[in-house]
């Protein structure tokens, strides 16, 4: 066996990238995040071939002051956390301090911020270094361009799937965010042309028109449901509207758009025998809850994660929904005036 030695940070750098940065898509993710988090009111996203010559995501956030740049891009440097306590108290999307470093090391980075409307400033990262950084005129806010995503790394860029289903991927990411941010305005294109708008007017049902279909959310539901752990809203579709997969459930943990079986299992639970064999409804359902409650530290990329009372969670959706469907059902009966 050969000698054990250190790796080199750019080894591991790489080698972490490929836990958080696995597609055009988790970039996306990974920059609107971050804009979110910097208190955004407007995100624009453009990508040319599939994201992977180039992905562009602007903010008017808080942007990064000068100084700071170098911390952005390094590992487990983060302005979102401090201790072990905030740890289990999160209260952003993002906590972990890699993503900036994770896409500059299978990636060439630049961005372009300013903060407090002080002078912009504009850096260059390749490979994981920092090539170049100058003072530059920036509105307030970030811009950070990725171009030529995985050059380094060639197994990944193997792996990608083609390029229809790595736009489609990107495209239901930033649907995602943009519902679970109804008061940001998103603007998404590719190679210049318009994929999704939203008008960042806090208007659910004209995001989900806008996303879905008009005729499909001028006839959703809306839900209301609380019980002292946790307050659920939103808007489920009526059970003649349904589609032949799971995907159109987007279920928005405090803010986090996340996948949770059991908690899609109780949505349609709710809707119980009224949905035909493989159907699925479309709903777009806010959970809110005390951070305290929800591990969000599982998986690198942060869509799983561990509920505690889970049970009286997946009760409440199922009860909301199965109740509001029961009124709907007597409103066109016109029962509900007797
Ligand atoms: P994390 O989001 O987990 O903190 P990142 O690597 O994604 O880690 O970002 C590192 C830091 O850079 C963030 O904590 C934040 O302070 C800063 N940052 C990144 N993107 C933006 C942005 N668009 N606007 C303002 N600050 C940003
Ligand atoms: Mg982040």
């Amino acid at each position: 066996m050969a000698q054990i030695h250190e790796l080199s940070t750019e080894l591991t750098n790489q080698i972490a990238a490929g836990e958080v940065i696995e597609r055009p898509a988790s970039v996306v993710k990974e920059l609107c995040e971050n804009s979110i988090d910097a208190g955004s009111t407007r995100i624009r996203i453009d990508f040319e071939n599939a994201g992977l010559q180039k992905i562009t995501v602007q903010d008017n956030g808080s942007g990064i002051a000068s100084d700071q740049i170098d911390l952005a891009f390094m590992r487990h440097a983060t302005s979102k956390i401090n201790s072990e306590r905030d740890l289990f108290n999160i209260g952003t999307l993002g906590f972990r301090g890699e993503a900036l470093a994770s896409i500059a090391a299978v990636a060439h980075v630049e961005i372009v911020t300013s903060s407090n409307n002080q002078g912009g400033v504009r850096a260059v990262f390749a490979g994981g270094e920092k090539k170049l950084q100058e003072d530059a005129p920036s509105p307030q806010g970030t811009k950070i361009s990725v171009a030529d995503l995985f050059f380094n790394t060639p197994a990944r860029l193997k792996y990608l799937r083609s390029e229809r289903t790595e736009i489609l991927k990107i495209v239901d990411i930033v649907d995602r965010l943009a519902l679970g941010h109804p008061e940001i305005a998103f603007t998404l294109t590719n190679n210049n042309k318009i994929l999704l708008k939203t008008n960042g007017r806090k208007n659910l049902r004209q995001d989900i028109a806008n996303i879905y279909s008009r005729h499909l959310a001028e006839r959703m539901l809306e839900i209301d449901g609380t019980t002292p752990d946790f307050k659920i809203s939103g808007l489920i579709s009526d059970p003649d509207d349904t589609r032949s997969n799971r995907n159109f459930i987007t279920l928005l943990l405090n803010g986090r758009y996340v996948h949770n079986y059991n908690l899609t299992q109780a949505i349609m639970s709710g809707y119980a025998n009224k949905l035909g064999p493989r159907r699925y409804p479309i709903a777009v359902i806010k959970i809110e809850l005390d951070p305290v409650l929800v591990d969000v530290n599982v998986h690198p990329t942060k869509q799983e994660v561990r509920l505690s009372k889970e049970k009286e969670l997946e009760r409440l959706l199922t009860q909301t929904i199965s109740d509001v469907l029961l009124d709907g059902q007597q409103e066109s009966l016109g029962l509900n005036n007797l």
